[in-house]
């Protein structure tokens, strides 16, 4: 299965429509939360309407997944916490969101919702726990937030990941963790797109201005994982320990640009446009 993760798009439409251009040379794509940009002029009901449009657009081409990230919060539940409604129901037109654990092959997928208090933490907590008796093979989970302590939730100054994942991690021990929310990560010094807290890796794209966003192709056949950035390009094999620092992409790999319906238009491209 091979998969395109991106998240914090934060309703930039060149990179959601970069997302749609290349959404079809994917089996899987994700997107890890943040659909939503609160600081722009945009008004939030409008932005959720665009991304919808988007959403539909991309699941007519490939299988989507997507949770939800703290800007993307449009209610609140009865304890008063706030939860992403639009986020959880686009579960009902096949986009398993919020809450949803689904298989893919040989693969359990379980898509966390971001947690704002107790009750939303109490949910995620009893939803891997139910995943956790269906695991057969490999497991990913999609969450927002990174496991803190992390060089994928490292802000530069300090970690803003989440320590309560950091637990659900070790307890379950999923192979793999989509995240995103910490914009900086993979572009600050002692950060990085990618971890491993024992035996599960842990990704984060990163954030990027302009399209294409920062992304990661993981490959489960190939056993890889790629990461393409303005700042430059990595990546890790699954089955090999992780080393610092990460090796960086000097070529693609033949699995990577050979044969594809696209042609030149390869989704992996270098972007020529510098992070800002
Ligand atoms: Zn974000
Ligand atoms: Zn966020």
């Amino acid at each position: 299965m091979r998969i395109l993760v991106v998240a914090d798009l934060h309703y930039s439409l060149p990179q959601y429509d970069w997302l749609l251009e290349v959404a079809g040379e994917f089996d899987l794509v994700v997107v890890a939360g943040d659909h939503i940009d609160l600081s722009s002029l945009v008004d939030w009901r409008a932005q959720s309407i665009v991304v919808r449009k988007y959403v539909e657009r991309i699941k007519a081409r490939t299988r989507l997944i997507t949770c939800s990230g703290n800007h993307d919060l449009d209610s609140r539940n009865a304890s008063g916490e706030k939860v992403a409604q639009w986020i959880r129901d686009l579960s009902r037109d096949d986009v398993p969101s919020d809450g949803a654990s689904l298989t893919i092959d040989d693969t359990l997928i379980t898509v966390c919702p971001w947690w704002d208090g107790p009750l939303v933490r109490a949910d995620i907590g009893r939803l891997l726990g139910e995943a956790a008796a269906k695991r057969q093979g490999r497991w990913i989970w999609v969450h927002h937030a990174p496991p803190d302590k992390s060089p994928t939730s490292w802000g530069g100054s300090r970690y803003f990941g989440d320590a309560e994942l950091v637990a659900w991690i070790a307890e379950h021990e999923p192979d793999i963790v989509f995240s995103g929310h910490v914009h900086q990560s993979p572009f600050v010094a002692t950060g990085s797109w990618v971890d491993r807290l024992g035996s599960t890796w842990v990704f984060n794209a990163g954030h990027q201005f302009g399209a294409p966003p920062a992304h990661i192709i993981l490959d489960t056949d190939e056993g890889m994982a790629l990461w393409f950035s303005a700042a430059g390009n990595q990546f890790v094999h699954l089955d090999q320990p992780l080393q610092r620092p990460v090796e960086k992409l000097t070529a693609l790999p033949g699995w990577l640009t050979s044969p594809s319906p696209a042609g030149d238009r390869s989704p992996a491209r270098t972007p020529d446009s510098a992070h800002e």
